[in-house]
């Protein structure tokens, strides 16, 4: 994704000016923070990360959309490509998180646009889980502590 390519080679530019350090020198709580102030740029709105279910290896985060993103998204240009634009963004955190990781991981929506604020859910998993993953979600599974379970490797290990 050259999007997200490029989004994380200039958040690492911005992190090495504001703290001098590399992105995978950072804290996961100042990459928390660090992901949330771009997406805020970025007019995507808030965004949290969620490390409750990492004991299975995976990692949540939401986006909560701002108004801006939802003006956007209603417009003609962009009717009807929601499901693209959180596409891209699943792409730039595959590629963001993978760099803080220093291995690979794979970001796929699991809901896009739930509730009211709406919010989108990511979920996170080592780049040998993706094939796995992608066939439980093409299967209809939505529910994300369901896929932590189906994806942990402590019941792979079984
Ligand atoms: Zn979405």
């Amino acid at each position: 994704m050259e999007w997200g390519r490029r989004a994380a080679i200039d958040l690492e530019a911005q992190i090495f000016q504001s703290d001098g350090k590399s992105l995978g020198e950072l804290s996961m709580r100042r990459v928390a923070g660090v992901l949330d102030d771009w997406f805020k740029e970025q007019g995507l709105g808030a965004s949290a990360l969620d490390f409750s279910l990492s004991s299975d290896g995976c990692l949540v985060v939401e986006l909560q959309r701002s108004a801006l993103s939802e003006a956007s998204l209603a417009n003609a240009r962009d009717a009807g490509e929601g499901g693209e634009r959180c596409a891209l963004i699943a792409g730039c955190l595959s590629a963001l998180l993978s760099h803080v990781g220093g291995r690979r991981l794979t970001a796929r929506e699991v809901r896009c646009g739930v509730g009211r604020p709406a919010l989108c859910s990511f979920l996170i998993v080592s780049h040998a889980r993706k094939a796995q993953l992608d066939s439980l979600l093409e299967a209809g599974e939505r529910d994300i502590r369901t896929l932590a379970e189906r994806l942990s490797p402590r019941n792979a290990a079984r």
